[in-house]
């Protein structure tokens, strides 16, 4: 299997080489250069598999230049009962991601039983096992270095902490986050972990990774890497839970499922439109978008029209906060028949651009094959997304998180009469404790790993917004 960019102008590579790297070098994404195929006959074996072999199944699709056997084991040990444990009351832990039943035909999946309490941790996880095999396999290291407003970073911190051969250097906007969010990430000790609280506000440390990353000689000298959203690594991870939340939810494989799910960079559902792809009998696939609508707005009237921060809206579902859905464009190469000339003329519009570009296919023929991709979409908004959260506490007595409530709200509201509903949770309602007391007049429950964490010690380093000081802190902290 080799991997094309969506932008048509960069060599084919493989698994293992695309899995460090971000962007292809024409500024692209990567993509297999075909969806591989599942058969009627591997579909009926499949539905029988743990969570564990459903992902080897589909994982030894895509990473075929990595062998069998290690694969297996990097999977297996992935995907156990201890790591998807986090300690929730009321949860079937062998199954890695549980499928909860509200009502018949109405379905919660479970995606955030991992450390972090968020579905980020289902191929976070995996990727701190590949990417330390990958490392010591070519007895290189990697230094990460992201800056995060809460759920990502703790996710890669969670996957990283204790690899040989990667150091993680994560910034955050000091006092900004939660004091949940920060026992989180603050409390862990591993050496190879480094937290870096600024002086100033979530974007002034986006500004420095981006001036970091531009400096290529220090970036080359250092080893820098990233985690980010566009990582094949984590989209091919994610494939694997539409898999089996499909066949948890039907009795055979002549049924369709809709699944509706929360949205920002479009990573999550991307993996569930390849999963459709690949022969998934997948009916519907709906996408939820908070306040924040640039999706939501593509799929009503085919303009796509992101936004820049100064137009993008602090949410209560504040992990969908983004107007520029990095994984789109994977979508897009899809769409346009995988005609790379194409997708670099739409992102020449909107790449680096003013907030009026836009690009718009409502009177191109790709606005005539939009509807056989099977995605509809909707928007929620804080409102809607408290009495969801109401509703759905006193009538099945379930709690869910903000992100999942926006995923129901938009699901119940689009899907299609006879498909079973299965909406993703994105994470757990610990995670975002004042809304739930603002909706439900009281508290979520913790789970049991995280009782008391605020009391931890913690170990951040306090830092000015400054590029240099930054350089000479990784400098520092990198052994000669
Ligand atoms: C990251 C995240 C999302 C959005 O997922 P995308 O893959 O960016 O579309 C939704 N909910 C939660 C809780 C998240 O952390």
């Amino acid at each position: 299997m080799k991997y094309i960019s969506t932008r048509g102008n960069a060599p084919a590579k493989t698994f293992t080489e695309i899995l460090l790297a971000g962007l292809a070098p024409d500024g692209g994404l990567y993509l297999p250069e075909e969806y591989p195929q599942v058969t009627r006959a591997e579909l009926d074996v499949w539905r029988n598999l743990s969570y564990a072999e459903l992902a080897f199944a589909v994982l030894a699709k895509f990473a075929t230049d990595i062998p069998a056997d290690d694969l297996k084991a990097l999977i297996d040990k992935t995907y156990t009962a201890e790591v998807y444990n986090n300690g929730r009351a009321d949860s079937d832990f062998s199954q890695i991601t549980p499928l909860r039943t509200l009502l018949p035909g109405v379905h919660i999946l479970e995606l955030s039983n991992g450390p972090t309490l968020a579905f980020k941790d289902m191929a976070m996880q995996l990727l701190g096992n590949l990417f330390e095999y990958a490392l010591n396999k070519q007895h290189e290291e990697l230094n990460i270095l992201g800056a995060t407003s809460g759920d990502t970073g703790s996710a890669a911190e969670y996957a990283m902490r204790g690899k040989r051969g990667i150091r993680v250097f994560m910034l955050s906007p000091d006092g900004k986050m939660s004091a949940f969010q920060r026992a989180q990430m603050y409390s862990l000790q591993d050496e190879n972990i480094h937290n870096i609280a600024i002086n100033g506000m979530f974007d002034d440390a986006q500004d420095m990774v981006k001036a970091v990353s531009n400096d290529h000689a220090f970036k080359a000298a250092h080893k820098i890497g990233t985690v980010n959203s566009i990582n094949w690594g984590r989209v091919s991870a994610q494939i694997v839970y539409y898999f089996k939340g499909y066949f948890a939810a039907t009795q055979s494989n002549d049924e369709q499922v809709a699944f509706s799910v929360p949205s920002g960079n479009f990573g999550n559902i991307c993996a569930g439109h390849i999963a459709r792809m690949m022969g998934l009998p997948i009916g519907q696939l709906i996408l939820a978008t908070n306040e924040n609508d640039v999706l939501d707005e593509f799929f009503r009237t085919g303009a796509y029209r992101p936004r820049g921060t100064d137009h993008t809206y602090q949410t209560s579902s504040p992990s969908m906060d983004i107007s520029k859905a990095s994984n789109f464009e994977r979508f897009i190469f899809d769409l346009v028949g995988r005609d790379g000339a194409q997708v670099r003329e739409f992102w020449s519009r909107v790449d680096n651009a003013a907030d009026t570009a836009a690009f718009d296919i409502k009177h191109t023929a790709y606005w005539d094959a939009l509807p056989g991709f099977g995605i509809s979409s909707g928007k929620s908004s804080h409102f809607d997304r408290l009495k969801t959260i109401r509703e759905l506490w006193e009538e099945y007595g379930v709690m869910v998180d903000t992100h999942t409530a926006d995923g129901l709200k938009v699901g119940l509201e689009q899907r299609r009469p006879g498909l079973p509903l299965i909406c993703l949770e994105t994470a757990l309602p610990a995670k975002f404790e004042e809304t739930i007391l603002e909706a439900l007049g009281r508290k979520p429950e913790r789970p049991a790993s995280m009782a008391g964490i605020e009391n931890l010690p913690q170990r951040v380093d306090v830092m000015e917004a400054d590029v240099a000081t930054l350089k000479a802190f990784i400098a520092a902290h990198i052994p000669a």
